[in-house]
Formats: structure tokens, sequence, C-alpha cells
């Protein structure tokens, strides 16, 4: 029996790694999986989330610290994702071991994604010509001053055929990337990442010309009520952790969340415009958990660790005859949620 071909779909050392790139690149959502920032395909490198440079003894550690399996293969999928030049790069991301939550979250990521990843090559490695021409284009190193005008003078062809394939496809991929910082009562900044299209970008231009509002202010409030009900919930989540007995949980802690906001539609009636946020967020969190011993006598100090993620919805309404007051929103929803809740000594 051949080796499947699923088992085929890894990392080679020497390239080339050009289809597999571009897998990665897709299913990762074309962000940097380290900073979460939009990045196009030809400046996308291949990061090994266990550094593919460990000695054997290290590898057999942080196997048994992440609760990998004995037979992890660093160049498969499950351990690779899309990094941008400069997480990549020495001031970035950088090769040293990091934290074991933060690890943890990457690779399971990885994981969940791994089957999706291998599916594109294959069906890439099925495709014809026209996938192959089109990938080079856009691997091309636009750096080089002919290779860019080339560029630009035979791209608009190719948008527009997809444009009149498929409207919102000629469309897709538009990078408006700003970036909204909130800040909580207790001081903590929030990034929110804002990705959109064209009607997205739209909404914006009439959010902040016509209603008079800034992103930042209109997203500030519903923001950290979201990163609170985040908190909250993982707090609930631990209380309610499958044990006999009573858990005491300490507020907890993130290592990391990410908010993305990628889409904002609007509807205009007369005096009134309504707006409708959407986007997603993943959360890494840790809490000292208290457990009174089975038998009564004591208690057990854990640690518990979280790892979320879900999607949500904000909407925000403009009133022409309040000007003065600009755009109000209303609260966060929490429209989907998951949650994997650990604990430990
Ligand atoms: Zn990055």
């Amino acid at each position: 029996m051949v080796r499947s071909a699923a088992g085929s779909v890894r990392y080679r050392k020497g390239g080339p790694n050009t289809v597999l790139r571009l897998a990665l690149w897709e299913i990762w959502g074309s962000k940097c999986y380290w900073c979460n920032t939009p990045v196009l395909l030809n400046s996308t490198q291949i990061d090994h989330i266990v550094p593919q440079n460990v000695s054997e003894a290290r590898l057999e550690e942080l196997k048994s610290a992440y609760r990998l399996p004995i037979d992890f293969d660093l160049h498969d999928p499950r351990n690779l994702a899309p990094i941008c030049t400069s997480c990549n790069g020495v001031e970035g991301k950088g090769n040293t071991t990091h934290v074991a939550p933060v690890v943890m979250t990457r690779l399971k990521y990885a994981e969940k994604r791994r089957s999706a990843v291998i599916a594109r090559v294959l069906k890439f490695g099925r495709s014809g010509k026209v996938a192959e021409h089109l990938l080079q284009a856009a691997m091309a190193d636009l750096s080089d001053p002919d290779i860019r005008q080339e560029f630009v003078e035979h791209a608009p062809a190719v948008v527009q055929t997809l444009a009149m394939t498929d409207p919102e496809l000629g469309d897709y991929l538009s990078f408006h990337l700003v970036e909204v910082a909130v800040q909580s009562e207790a001081g903590d900044y929030q990034r929110v990442q804002v990705t959109l299209d064209s009607r997205g970008r739209t909404a914006v231009a009439l959010l902040e010309k016509v209603c008079g509002s800034a992103l930042d202010d209109v997203l500030q409030g519903p923001v950290i009520q979201l990163v609170e009900e985040i908190s909250g919930r993982v707090t609930d989540g631990f209380e309610a952790l499958e044990s006999a007995e009573p858990i005491t949980v300490g507020e907890p802690t993130s290592d990391f969340v990410t908010i993305n906001v990628d889409s904002l539609d609007f509807r205009r009636f007369a005096g009134t415009v309504e707006f409708t946020f959407g986007g997603d967020f993943e959360a890494s969190l840790s809490a000292s958990l208290v457990r009174v011993r089975p038998d009564g006598d004591g208690t057990d100090d854990l640690q518990g660790d979280a790892v979320v993620s879900g999607s949500f919805s904000i909407d925000a309404v403009w009133e022409l005859a309040d000007d003065q007051t600009g755009v109000t929103a209303g609260d966060c929803i929490i429209d989907a949620w998951t949650q994997d809740l650990h604990a430990a000594r």
C-alpha cells in the first residue's frame, strides 16, 4: 500500500512549498497567524509553530509539555501556519519557544485547519493550467518595477472576469484595514482589527463624514463589553467544571484577546441610519482555581486554562434629529461561542 495522499502533504526542506503556502494562507484567512494582520500571499512565509530546528531532546520535552502525539511530525500541516515577514524576522516571534498556553492554542488552531489545508493542496494538484498561472501571478515579486508594470497592465482583466462571474468575488480581497484601540476603565488597551469590503468602506465613510462619529468612539463601549463578557463566561465555565466539589475562581487574566470586525452594513431610513457590525474573536485566558478536596479536608490550588472563540454583532444608530450626539452603539451580542477549558495542578 502506498502512503496516503494526505500524508504526502507536508513541508519540504528546500522546497517547492508554493502550493502549501497558498493553502495555509487561504485556510488561515489570509492573515499572519502571529500578529493577525492581513498579509499578501507573496509576502507570506510558512512558520513551524514548534520550531523545525529543535533538538531531539527538546522536541521530546515539548511533546510532553504540549500533549502532542508520539509521532508528531514537525513538517505536517498540524505544525504549520502562515506568518508575515516581520513576525518571522529577528524582531518578531523568533524561534524561541514561547509559553505553553500560547503555543498550545496555536497548535489547536493548526489541528482544526489541518484537513482543510490538505484538501486544498490536493485539490490544487488536480487543477489545470489556469490555477497555476494565477498562483504565479499572486506570487509575483512586485518590488521589481518591470514585473509590477506587467501586473498593473494585465491584472484588471482577471479582476473584471472575476467580478463578472460573481460581483461579490470581485471585491472579496480588499484589505481595507484599520486598527482601533479602545481603553477599558482599568486602563488596558484592546486592539481591534477592522477589515472591510467596499460596502463596509462605504459605511465607514457615512459614519465618519455624514454622522460625524469616529469608528473607535463607536466601538469603544461594545468592545469593552465584549472583553468583560468573555471573562465572565470563562469564570462561569470554570465554576461549572465537572467536579463534585465547589470551585472558587480568581479573576481570569488574558494571555491574548484578538477581536476582528469583518463586516459593516448600513440601512438608511428617513432621518435615521442603522449600522450593523459583525466580527469574530479568539482568546486565551487563565485563572487560579481553588477546589475543596473530595474528603472535605482542605483545598487544592489549580490552574485553569481557557481557549475560547466565537462571533459577535453590534448595532448602532444615528438619528438626524440629534445630530449633536453622533452614532450611538447598542450592546455587543455574542452570536456564537465555543470554549475549551482545562484545570490542572
Ligand atoms: Zn505577523
